[in-house]
């Protein structure tokens, strides 16, 4: 029992709140070192349709991080009956903005709207985001580039607590363009050993119990245990979903959140482990500011500080 207390207390916290504030000072004097010789500040504009709860309260969080580090947040709220055209010319404007240096289109759209085009009109030199197919195909070919917030962050992650991938079993679980796939060339291009699992995948724990890093990002909450994770792996959960409120809590109390592993679990086994919430959550955002702030430096012919943040 006291063996398992000390291992649970050994497992390396992999706490992204914490490098999401440190990200935004470094972020912040970048701004303030370069505003001078640019004229004027960054530009992100988050483009809104719909009314989808969750995404309001992203982008409200997108925005706050905005004004903290000192970016300017463009773009609109448009209602969920806009047609497709006037999307796209609402991109079409802000790829013109000279003011705007990244540009979001906050995902998911309203039913019956297509995402593909609008994401394929956006000028890949302000792809906030790093999902326009040119910005994929440069992390293939590992030429920079925007890059996909949430994996990035997890590189950010594992590089703040020294955890080296080189030559390193890397297992992903999913393969979605928003996180799987860029996850998985990231590992890779860090000289992992990279295996990509799916929901087609046969015997999963007998691939995820091979990998010296495991990530998951399957969108299934609690669904990875101890029969998943070999003892001393480092454990990515990028999942995060809340689940059903408990109604002996009163009724104003929310189900608390959880990601696609079993903490508790896991934890004992794991020589490092991300929290949710407080773990990939922060960097996601932080790194939506990085890929503005970058572009900006770019837009600006300031020096491209932030190469080691985009891998
Ligand atoms: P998605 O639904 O697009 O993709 C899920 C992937 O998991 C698919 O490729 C699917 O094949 C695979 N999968 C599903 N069930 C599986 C199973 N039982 N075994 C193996 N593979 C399985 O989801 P996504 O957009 O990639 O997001 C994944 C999760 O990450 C979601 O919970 C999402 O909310 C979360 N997310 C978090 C952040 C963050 O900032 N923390 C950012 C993006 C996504």
């Amino acid at each position: 029992m006291l063996g398992r207390v000390l291992d649970a207390c050994m497992t390396l916290r992999l706490d992204g709140k914490q490098l999401a504030a440190e990200l935004e000072q470094r972020l912040q004097a970048e701004i303030k070192a370069g505003l001078a010789s640019a004229g004027r500040p960054p530009g992100l504009a988050v483009l809104r349709v719909g009314d989808d709860p969750a995404s309001g309260v992203y982008v409200a969080n997108k925005q706050k991080a905005c004004s903290r580090i000192g970016v300017v947040s463009y773009g609109a709220h448009l209602p969920a009956s806009t047609s497709e055209a006037d999307l796209l010319a609402s991109i079409k404007d802000l790829n013109a903005d000279q003011r705007v240096d990244g540009i979001l289109l906050q995902l998911p759209l309203p039913m019956g709207i297509d995402e593909g085009p609008l994401l394929a009109a956006i000028d890949p030199e302000k792809d906030a985001d790093g999902l326009h197919t040119l910005n994929l195909g440069r992390l293939l070919k590992g030429e920079p580039g925007p890059r996909s917030c949430t994996p990035a962050g997890v590189m950010a992650l594992l590089a703040r607590h020294q955890l080296s991938l080189e030559g390193k079993r890397a297992v992903v679980i999913g393969r979605s363009i928003l996180v799987g796939q860029p996850m998985a060339l990231m590992l890779q291009a860090a000289n992992a050993t990279v295996s990509v699992a799916h929901s087609r995948t046969q015997d999963l724990a007998e691939l995820t119990k091979q990998a010296d890093v495991l990530v998951v990002a399957a969108g299934r909450p609690r669904m990875l245990g101890a029969e998943h994770v070999k003892q001393g792996a480092i454990v990515v959960d990028v999942g995060i979903h809340r689940l059903p409120a408990d109604p002996s809590m009163g009724p104003d109390s929310k189900g608390r959140l959880c990601g696609d592993v079993r903490a508790e679990e896991v934890e004992p086994l794991a020589s490092a482990l991300t929290p949710v919430p407080g773990g990939v959550g922060p960097m996601t955002v932080a790194m939506l500011l990085v890929n503005a702030v970058a572009r900006w430096q770019q837009h600006c012919g300031l020096p491209f500080t932030l190469k080691d943040l985009l891998p």
